[in-house]
């Protein structure tokens, strides 16, 4: 278990370390997100390209800890191309997994199952939460 504390640990200073999709567009089409986590001076702001019902492109940008940024990054790379439903339904179970509710293990968190250890550290869980609540602000309700 430790050798898999390891390496979520690696993936997760990998993308701290080179974020993907980092910056922000200034496409009018994209719709943008922004929240702070005063307790640890995370800021982050997260875009969503949407059309046809799917996720086109998600953006972030930004500052904050290892957790938050590459919280962020594994959003992005997590969310490119999958339907909005879908993507919803990810962000959901995400943010319940990483605060220890009730989520469904049967939906595949793909590389954002790493911040499963989150769960231990209370601390951070806002950390790694606050990137994926700006990715769901960002996606219109479901009539
Ligand atoms: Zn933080």
């Amino acid at each position: 278990m430790a050798d898999l504390d390891n390496l979520y640990r690696q993936i997760i200073m990998e993308h701290y370390k080179n974020p993907r999709n980092k910056g922000l567009s200034d496409d009018p089409g994209y719709v943008t997100a922004h929240i702070k986590n005063p307790s640890c001076g995370d800021d982050i702001t997260v875009q969503s390209l949407l059309a046809d019902g799917v996720v086109k492109d998600c953006r972030h940008d930004g500052h904050g800890c290892s957790i938050c940024c590459a919280s962020a990054s594994v959003l992005t790379e997590t969310v490119i191309g999958k339907t909005m439903d879908a993507a919803r339904a990810l962000a959901g179970n995400y943010l319940n997994m990483v605060s220890n509710k009730d989520h469904d293990p049967a939906v595949d968190l793909e590389e954002a199952a790493v911040f499963a250890g989150v769960r231990q550290f209370p601390a951070r869980v806002k950390c790694a939460s606050i990137a994926w609540q700006a990715f769901v602000r960002t996606i219109p309700e479901q009539k």
